[in-house]
């Protein structure tokens, strides 16, 4: 945990662009956005992957979701319509094993997942 780079944003020892942040949840900008808008919104406290999710994360991964209604209203595709999803595991894509929500937005949606 102490050398997740997520947390580490969390704590502010690395920089990031932070765009919403509660007490339990924060987003900030990939750093290599791959639509128009490319956040990532991470519980504050460390869940690896949703593979470890347990019924205690629920709320904050809930929470989570919501945020992404937050970042919609704050970018102007609350109307238009955006993408919400979670890399999961070696076969998932997922790189780095602090769960995270991509929100896209801005992009027509793939149309295959
Ligand atoms: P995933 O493949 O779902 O684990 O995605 C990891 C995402 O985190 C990628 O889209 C990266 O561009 C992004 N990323 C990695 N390090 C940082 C960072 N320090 N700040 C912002 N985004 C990051
Ligand atoms: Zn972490």
């Amino acid at each position: 945990m102490a050398d997740c780079v997520f947390c580490r944003i969390v704590a502010r020892q690395s920089s990031a662009d932070i765009t919403y942040e509660d007490d339990a949840v924060l987003a900030f900008k990939d750093i290599y956005p791959k639509a128009p808008e490319h956040h990532l919104i991470v519980p504050k406290r460390h869940i690896a992957s949703l593979t470890d999710a347990t019924p205690e994360d629920a709320l904050v991964l809930g929470r989570c979701v919501v945020a992404a209604r937050q970042l919609a209203e704050a970018t102007g595709y609350a109307e238009k319509g955006f993408r919400l999803g979670v890399n999961t595991g070696p076969e998932g894509g997922q790189i780095v094993y602090h769960v995270h929500f991509h929100f896209t937005a801005g992009r027509r949606p793939r149309t295959d997942a």
